[in-house]
């Protein structure tokens, strides 16, 4: 990731999409897949607004046992089927075992490749060096490694060294928020503030996912949800993507509900990324 080396940027391409760290990307998307009436919902939302990157999660970490696990490979094929109706050229998606890429892969092929995937890394597994290994042992897909939120950022990035020394360097790095001990009043601190610093100790490009920190719609004063707040901080600080969570019905959603924004907000919420974005 540059660290051992030379720090030129460099970049990749991935389904007609550059990504470096002077790219911009919103990948937006439920945080799971739930009903295919809601992921086309989203997706056509999506595609009305422009918008060709998602997120999307089939095989979800959960807290409790008890939790909605993801519908996992079995929504596959018709989640890449409506991908493919609506223009989606990549879909981010979490992967909590080496096991799942390979379902990936083995879906995308029967469907005929209609979408590309970014395997996510979520923050729970920042330190599982098999699935990190498993990520960088294939040059297929693209790496989202999400930062791990009790980590430092030294831990953090000798994960990604993990998944680039197996040989994949299509890595992009999310922050995320961390954990701290002195109490907050989001689920996590947010830490966007480390965008200039990821950019300046690798060469990869930085992902900032305010959805996940802040944790809930709330607002401010001035009416502007702290999502919106926290995401136009990331971009204003040199982003190259943001990640944000969405759904038609946000009070009846499977997984991170109280945090997914409205469908009717997506140009609202573009613009004012694309605002913060010219700010940069
Ligand atoms: C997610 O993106 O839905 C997710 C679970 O994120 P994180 O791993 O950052 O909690
Ligand atoms: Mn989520």
């Amino acid at each position: 990731i540059g660290r051992h080396g030379d720090l030129e940027p460099v970049g990749f391409d991935y389904k007609g999409l550059h990504f470096d760290q002077d790219s911009f990307h919103v990948f937006m998307g439920l945080c799971a897949a739930d009903t295919k009436e809601n992921v086309e919902a989203i997706f056509k939302a999506m595609n009305e607004a422009g918008v060709r990157t998602a997120r999307m999660g089939a095989y979800k970490p959960r807290t409790s046992p008890y939790d909605f696990q993801g519908h996992g490979r079995e929504c596959l094929p018709w989640l890449f089927e409506l991908a493919g109706k609506y223009n989606i050229a990549i879909i981010a998606m979490e992967v909590l075992s080496p096991h799942h890429i390979d379902e990936i892969w083995e879906e995308l092929e029967k469907a005929g490749h209609p979408t590309g995937v970014m395997l996510q890394i979520g923050t729970r597994n920042a330190q599982n060096f098999e699935l990190l290994k498993a990520v960088g042992n294939q040059q297929e897909f693209p790496v989202l490694y999400k930062r791990g939120m009790g980590l430092t950022i030294e831990e953090s990035l000798n994960a990604c060294e993990y998944i680039a020394s197996e040989g994949n360097h299509n890595i992009i790095f999310c922050l995320r928020g961390v954990r701290t001990h002195l109490g907050d009043p989001h689920r996590n601190l947010v830490d966007f503030g480390h965008v200039p610093v990821i950019k300046r100790l690798t060469r990869l490009p930085v992902c900032v996912d305010p959805s996940h920190p802040i944790g809930s719609r709330v607002a401010a004063p001035d009416g502007i949800k702290d999502i919106y707040h926290v995401a136009a901080q990331g971009v204003i600080s040199g982003a190259n993507m943001v990640l944000v969570e969405f759904h038609p019905d946000p009070h009846r959603a499977l997984c991170d509900g109280p945090q997914a924004l409205f469908l009717e907000e997506i140009p609202c919420f573009l613009d004012y990324i694309n605002r913060a974005r010219e700010a940069y």
